[in-house]
């Protein structure tokens, strides 16, 4: 089982996850939604959160108590059911160049009041071979 929440298959449509992060910190902010909807995070989320979780530089927008932490989930064929969950960029890097097409999914956590919410899912880059030449200029 996967310790992320709202994890969907494939081919979803992009979603404006930040919007409905800012949607779920304000229910509950007003009495809407309570603490206990939101903040429930998985323990092995958790513990991803306060070992290799990198801080953003924002306060938790529940609690305002501590600043969130990332964490990056990676899915995909012969990956853990639950997901992997690369404790470095180098590793993170490595996972997104795997032969099998992944899924990296970025949970953003507090560890004050285990609030926590996808803040992003992306495909992974794929192999990258020699022939494949970086167009991207470093801007
Ligand atoms: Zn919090």
């Amino acid at each position: 089982m996967s310790p992320i929440k709202g994890v969907t298959g494939p081919g979803e449509a992009s979603v404006e996850y930040r919007l409905v992060r800012d949607a779920k910190a304000r229910a509950v902010r007003t009495g809407r939604m309570s603490a206990e909807d939101v903040c429930d995070a998985h323990p092995e989320l958790l513990r991803a959160a306060k070992h290799i979780g990198r801080p953003t530089k924002e306060r938790c927008p529940v609690c305002d108590d501590a600043v969130t932490v990332e964490v990056t989930y990676v899915f995909g064929a012969k990956l853990p059911a639950g997901g992997t969950c690369p404790g470095t960029p180098a590793e993170l890097k490595a996972l997104l160049r795997r032969e099998e097409p992944v899924q990296a999914y970025t949970v953003e956590v507090c560890t004050a009041c285990k609030f926590h919410h996808l803040l992003r899912r992306y495909p992974g880059e794929g192999p990258s071979t020699p022939a494949r030449r970086r167009t991207r200029s470093g801007s």
